[in-house]
C-alpha cells in the first residue's frame, strides 16, 4: 500500500549504508567486533555498566525476566496497555502476568498507585513500559519495589534516548530492555539490547543469550578460547553484525532524530488544542520523551473506525496503541482476562488512535496529517 503518509518510515543515512556494507565486505557476519563496539557505545550513551545486544526486544525482555529470577509460580506486575511481548516475557518464564491499570487518560503509564493493588507475596518483579517514549514517574515506583525487595524491569522499547531525573530510561530500574525493530527510534531491522548495572544479572544475561555456553564463536575465532562448557539451558538470542553496524551508526544520529520527533510532536500538539474533545496524553509530563508515538484520544461519540477510514482515504496511515493485552483470546483463556478489570486501559484501548511520526516528516506533512484529522473528526 502506497501511503501518502506512512505511520513510520526508515531512511538510512549514507553513513549507515557504508557501515552495513563494510560488514558485508568483511566476511564476519555473526556476533563479533561490530556488536562489541555497538554494545560499548550504547552503554556509554546510556551511562550504564553492561549492555548486551540481542536478536530482538522480545529476547531482551525474556533475558531480563530470567536474570531477575522470574520462574514458575511467580507473578510479574505489568501494564496491559502495551505490546504483547511485554507480558509474554513473564509467561515464557512460567510466571503469571498481573496487569495494573494505567494512571489516567492523560498518562498512559503505570504509576505507583496503580501498581500497589496488583502486588502480592508472589510478585517477583515489576515491569514498566515507557509508553510512546514518555518516562514513567519512576521515583515512587522504585520506592514500592524497594520496600518489597523486588526488581524493576524497564521495557524501554519506545524510549531509547528518553530521560527522567537526569538518567536515561532503561537505566533507572534494575534492568532495561530496548528494541531496534524497524519501526522503533533506533531501527536495525531486528534487534534489541539488555542493559544493567548489576554484575550478577549481567553474568546470567551473557550466558543465556548464547545457549548457556561459556565462550562465544568470536572468542574462539580470536584464539581466546578453544573449549566451552554449557552451564544452563540458554537460547540463541544473538544479534548479527549488519544489524549492529546500523545500530552503531544510527546511535550517533539518535539525539538529532529524537529532537526532530520532539518538534513534530509540538506542532501536532498545537494543532490538537484547536480540536475540542480531542487530546494527547503526557502534556507537561516529567522527564524528556523519546517521542516514539503520537497518540490521540478521540471523544466517545466519535467511533475510531470511521476516523481511521477517513484518514486512510486521505492516504494517512494510523494505528492503535494498544488493544489491551488482557483482552486477547490467549490471555482471556489462560489468565482469565475480561472486560471491566482495567477501566482506564480499556477506555484508552477503545478511543486511542496513533498518528504518523518519524524524523523524516517535514512540517507540511505534519500539517497535512492534522488537516486530515480535523476533516475526519469534523472540527
Ligand atoms: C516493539 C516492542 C517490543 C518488542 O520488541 P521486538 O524487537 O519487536 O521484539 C516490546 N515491548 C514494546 C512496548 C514494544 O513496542
Amino acid at each position: 500500500m502506497g501511503w501518502r503518509v506512512p505511520l513510520s518510515d526508515v531512511s538510512l543515512s549514507a553513513e549507515e549504508l557504508r557501515a552495513a556494507t563494510a560488514v558485508l565486505a568483511s566476511g564476519w557476519l555473526s556476533m563479533g567486533p561490530v556488536t562489541e563496539a555497538f554494545e560499548r557505545a550504547f552503554a556509554d550513551y546510556l551511562g550504564v555498566t553492561y549492555a548486551f545486544a540481542v536478536s530482538s526486544g522480545t529476547a531482551a525482555l525474556h533475558l531480563a525476566h530470567l536474570a531477575a529470577g522470574v520462574g514458575q509460580g511467580d507473578e510479574v506486575v505489568a501494564p496491559s496497555l502495551t505490546f504483547v511481548a511485554t507480558a509474554n516475557a513473564a509467561v515464557y518464564c512460567g510466571a503469571t502476568p498481573v496487569f495494573a491499570d494505567v494512571a489516567g487518560t492523560d498518562d498512559f503509564n503505570l504509576s505507583a498507585d496503580t501498581i500497589a493493588p496488583a502486588l502480592s507475596r508472589a510478585t517477583r518483579a515489576i515491569t514498566v513500559v515507557h509508553y510512546g517514549g514518555y518516562p514513567c514517574d519512576m521515583a515512587p515506583i522504585l520506592e514500592i519495589a524497594e520496600e518489597r525487595g523486588i526488581p524493576v524491569i524497564e521495557d524501554a522499547a519506545h524510549a531509547v534516548g528518553a530521560s527522567y531525573a537526569g538518567r536515561r530510561c532503561g537505566t533507572i530500574g534494575d534492568i532495561g530492555c530496548f528494541s531496534f525493530f524497524a519501526n522503533k527510534n533506533l531501527p536495525t531491522g531486528e534487534g534489541g539490547m539488555v542493559v544493567t548495572d548489576n554484575e550478577a544479572y549481567a553474568g546470567r544475561i551473557r550466558t543465556m543469550r548464547s545457549h548457556g555456553m561459556t565462550t562465544l564463536t568470536w572468542d574462539r575465532h580470536r584464539g581466546h578460547a578453544r573449549a566451552y562448557d554449557v552451564v544452563d539451558l540458554g537460547y540463541n538470542y544473538r544479534i548479527g553484525e549488519v544489524a549492529s553496524a546500523l545500530g552503531l551508526a544510527g546511535l550517533a544520529d539518535l539525539d538529532r532524530a529524537n529532537a526532530r520527533r520532539e518538534e513534530i510532536v509540538e506542532r501536532y500538539r498545537r494543532r490538537l488544542r484547536e480540536m475540542p474533545g480531542l487530546s494527547s496524553p503526557f502534556e507537561g509530563a516529567p522527564g524528556r520523551s523519546a517521542c516514539h508515538l503520537f497518540p490521540v484520544l478521540l471523544p466517545t461519540e466519535l467511533p475510531r473506525e470511521g476516523v481511521a477510514a477517513a484518514m486512510q482515504e486521505a492516504g494517512v496511515q494510523t494505528s492503535v496503541h494498544y488493544r489491551p493485552v488482557h483482552l486477547f483470546s490467549y490471555y482471556r483463556r489462560r489468565f482469565g482476562g475480561r472486560a471491566g478489570l482495567l477501566p482506564v486501559t480499556e477506555d484508552v484501548g477503545e478511543r486511542e488512535i496513533t498518528l504518523p511520526l518519524y524524523p523524516g516528516m517535514d512540517d507540511r506533512t505534519v500539517e497535512y496529517v492534522m488537516d486530515a484529522l480535523a476533516a475526519a473528526v469534523g472540527r
